[in-house]
């Protein structure tokens, strides 16, 4: 068998197995023939029959695949697939290795510090609110953009279908142009759901589409979810090239769309780059503050899954933290610690515990700070050209090895 064909069908195995254990699927998107498909793989590959085919692929990669990036990134996901199996067949492994292991990024803490000056920032972001207490206009804030139930479930499906749409145009108009060459792509359907433990998510579908859902559970802000938008479409663009290539290519290991791989860290830093990427200068001050809120969001959201996963503290404490830190309503802080915490609900592992550290890093890390040496460099064109052409340069393995040509 051909490693792209192995790696295919070991994807869909510890798919099958991760399903299990967490009720969540290794593979994210699956776009290619019926017969590799994952849930047609076997379901019952023990934990060390696994690790043994996932080395043994890994040795077969270095002999047989002689493109560096294809090899080094093939590797990285196989790399992240023997700590996902070792992680949920229940071996010891400290949080931090955890992360290293998936997403080959550092476990990195924000110091209180650092903390406190993106609070200084938010502070200055609100103040022409009135209100003496931080706090106070923050909740002034938050409650006049709040939405939920029947009216996001109204917001996201005509609102936000039609912003959806208008970005689409956009990516074509600001980030086709540059590569020279245009993608097909069949749009994004927007739709509610309940009960998920994320607020929003990209499925996509083969056949250039994708659905985006929205948790109506969750009490969204107006202007964040323009910015959700944002995230989302980036999600489908960049599957859409990951589609495109592996149509013209034929390398089947594109088919897949792993979770808890390197891919993640800059899946999740690109869409956290939309609107860099789109020069979406906004002229409304209510967006510089909720910048700001979500900004302090995410580094309070990852002290607080340190909290739970590597220093033992309670979801009480981890929840006081982010609202007393992230100047959030403890309703907030609740709704988002099914993302981090551990365990769910019935005892089982929670797949998404260490998942919250790629958006920040694959922003601040890899993503951002390539982009605007690009900018700088006045080299957006081959700078697009080697993220959407070449879905091999979409890993934290590889990334820096994929824009070395950057000076
Ligand atoms: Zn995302």
């Amino acid at each position: 068998m051909d490693v792209s064909e192995r790696y295919v069908r070991l994807c869909g195995e510890v798919s099958n197995f991760t399903e299990v254990k967490t009720g969540v699927s290794f593979v994210d998107a699956y776009i290619g023939p019926e017969n590799f498909a994952p849930e047609k793989q076997p379901k019952d590959t023990t934990p060390e029959e696994l690790i043994h085919a996932i080395e043994e692929l890994m040795d077969q990669v270095k002999s047989d695949v002689d493109t560096p990036l294809r090899a080094e990134h093939l590797l990285g996901e196989c790399q992240s697939m023997v700590v996902t199996v070792n992680w949920l067949s229940g071996k010891n492994i400290s949080y931090a290795d955890l992360v290293r292991g998936l997403f080959n990024i550092p476990l990195k803490r924000f110091s209180e510090s650092v903390i406190d000056k993106k609070i200084e920032e938010l502070d200055e972001a609100l103040r022409e609110y009135s209100g003496s207490e931080l706090r106070d206009r923050v909740t002034t804030f938050t409650k006049e953009g709040e939405i939920s139930g029947a009216d996001l479930k109204q917001l996201v499906e005509s609102d936000l279908q039609t912003k959806a749409i208008e970005v689409g145009q956009m990516f074509q108009e600001k980030v086709y142009s540059f590569i020279g060459t245009t993608v097909t792509d069949n749009g994004v359907e927007y739709q509610t759901v309940t009960g998920a433990p994320w607020s929003g998510y990209n499925w996509y579908q083969k056949g250039f589409k994708s659905l985006n859902q929205f948790n109506i559970d969750v009490t969204f802000n107006k202007i964040s979810l323009q910015g959700v938008i944002y995230h989302e479409y980036e999600h489908h663009v960049s599957n859409l090239w990951r589609e495109k290539y592996f149509q013209e290519t034929g390398n089947l290991e594109l088919a897949v769309v792993p979770l808890h791989t390197g891919r993640c860290v800059i899946s999740e830093g690109t869409a956290d780059t939309a609107k860099e990427f789109l020069g979406v200068v906004e002229d409304n001050p209510n967006i510089e503050i909720d910048e700001a809120l979500y900004t302090l969001r995410r580094m309070t959201s990852i002290n607080a899954a340190i909290m739970l996963n590597d220093e033992g503290k309670s979801s009480e404490e981890a929840i006081e933290y982010m609202s007393e830190r992230g100047y959030r309503t403890e309703k907030s802080a609740t709704g988002s610690i099914g993302f981090i915490r551990p365990k769910m609900e019935d005892g089982r592992t929670n797949f998404w515990a260490p998942y919250v550290f790629t958006y920040f890093f694959g922003r601040t890390d890899f993503v951002l700070p390539t982009f605007n040496k690009a900018v700088e460099q006045d080299e957006l064109a081959r700078f697009y050209q080697t993220l959407y052409l070449n879905p091999y340069s979409g890993s934290s393995v590889t990334w820096n090895k994929a824009f070395n040509w950057l000076k």
